[in-house]
């Protein structure tokens, strides 16, 4: 089949190239004309794992080609995906903005040409598809198309074996035909036998903002219990796997942390907020995830002034893993951002290292030193705190990291390592929900 689709970010990249592995003809269309050239170079602008073999493989083979222009994708297009951004909107008022959605559906409606299905990819408010649908017939009341909702659930950092080998697809439709379609896209999968949820578009919209909401809870849940831990002198992770072991409850998501972050959770939660709000029904649950987050990170920008001594003001603090998770670049939302930012302004130098995000966090973060590797990142370091647990970071050497450090004072936002470990090698030792060691 052909396949055009609008945004060539990290879920358009990556369905765009996993759509051309299945062994469709796609166009990747994206307004940023230097990401495409870069693309077309044959450079990924993002780092995904095995995203580049990917990308090379498919546009040797002729199925995947980058663009900025419409035509002749969309037209040609049996099916199209919106795959732009949807972040929180400037007002800060937690709705997702949807200039994007708008603006893609606007531009592709005059170049429609017969019978197209149009696919909202990316996480898109209830009731958006309909919005999309009228503006297309607004622009182009002549067109024969369907639109469809069919949300996206990888994961930045496992994102290809996500798309390959969803859990499940779920699709949103109100037409017989648009819905023969999209499984015509996705048949590979049925050869793997992944479940097919094929539903209302209402329902489809409001699955992924559930998902997320859903994930986003069992953090914030396991972080109070975490808290409570610290307290009582109870270990977070034995109550992690006490608990995940039932298989009612499952033991992914119960990792205490520094609080969630990222592209999606802390977006996606506002945004169901408001559609509760908006359909005047309660959403406490969510309301408390959100507050319970930042309450998170801000109890961990205490946790390492306690570790400095109370005062973390003219403190060398290195800083090891910015992205909001490993295996990605993306710093959206990351919490090393908040906590970084809440040490400045308490006068704290800080170094930090991150295997992929430097570039980035050099653009955002104003005052840090970047580092080449940890080593160098915690030189005359009076703390330093794991905060992204890149698998680098999980077998640091312990022995130089205490060398060149100014205090032996380690702080693992992540539980990476063992309390009585660390304390043998003779750091102060802080983690979350676990007692420390001093
Ligand atoms: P992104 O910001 O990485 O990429 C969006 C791309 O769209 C950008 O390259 C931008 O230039 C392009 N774009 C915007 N308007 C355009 C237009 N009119 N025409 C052509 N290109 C345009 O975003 P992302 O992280 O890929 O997320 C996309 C959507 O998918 C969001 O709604 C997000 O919530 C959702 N989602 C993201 C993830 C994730 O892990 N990143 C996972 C599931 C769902």
């Amino acid at each position: 089949m052909k396949i055009a689709i609008i945004g060539t970010g990290y879920v358009g990249l990556v369905s765009g190239a996993c759509f051309a592995e299945f062994g469709h003809e796609v166009t990747c269309i994206d307004k940023d004309a230097e990401k495409i050239a870069r693309l077309q170079r044959g450079e990924i602008p993002i780092y995904e794992p095995g995203l580049d073999q990917l990308v090379h493989k498919n546009i040797s083979a002729g199925r995947l080609i980058f663009t900025t222009e419409f035509n002749p994708g969309i037209p040609e297009a049996q099916v199209i995906f919106i795959a732009v951004g949807t972040p929180a909107s400037r007002r800060g008022d937690g709705y997702a903005d949807l200039t994007y959605v708008h603006d893609a559906a606007r531009q592709l409606a005059s170049h429609l040409q017969g019978y197209t299905v149009i696919v909202n990819k990316s996480t898109v408010p209830v009731g958006t598809a309909r919005q999309v649908a009228r503006i297309v017939s607004e622009v182009n009341p002549g067109a024969d198309f369907d639109v469809a909702s069919n949300p996206e659930f990888l994961r930045e950092g496992a994102a290809i074996r996500d798309f390959m080998h969803p859990d499940r697809v779920v699709i949103g439709v109100d037409s017989e035909r648009a819905q023969e379609v999209l499984k015509a896209i996705y048949r590979p999968l049925y050869l793997i036998e992944t479940p097919f949820v094929i539903t209302g578009i209402e329902t489809s919209e409001l699955i992924k903002y559930a998902a997320n909401a859903f994930l986003a809870t069992k953090i914030s849940f396991i972080n109070e219990l975490a808290n409570i831990c610290e307290e009582i002198g109870a270990d977070v992770q034995d109550v992690a796997r006490g608990i995940g072991l039932d298989g009612r409850i499952g033991k992914k998501f119960l990792h205490a942390g520094p609080g969630y972050g990222g592209s999606c959770f802390p977006k996606d939660t506002h945004a169901l907020l408001r559609i509760a709000q908006e359909n005047g029904v309660a959403c406490r649950i969510v309301e408390s995830v959100v507050e319970v987050n930042s309450a998170q990170k801000a109890r961990m920008a205490r946790k390492i002034r306690k570790a400095v001594g109370g005062n973390e003001g003219g403190k060398t603090i290195a800083v090891l893993g910015l992205a909001f998770k490993p295996e990605t670049d993306d710093l959206r939302d990351a919490p090393a951002l908040t906590i970084i930012s809440t040490l400045l302004e308490h006068g704290a130098i800080i170094r930090a290292h991150d295997p992929q995000a430097m570039k980035e966090a050099a653009r955002v973060l104003d005052g840090v030193t970047f580092c080449s590797n940890p080593y160098e990142a915690c030189e005359g370091a009076d703390a330093v705190v794991l905060m992204t647990e890149w698998n680098e970071y999980r077998a640091l050497d312990l022995k130089r990291i205490k060398e060149v450090m100014k205090r032996p004072v380690f702080v693992d936002l992540r539980n990476v390592y063992m309390p009585r470990m660390m304390a043998e090698n003779g750091f102060d030792y802080y983690s979350v929900g676990r007692a420390a060691v001093t």
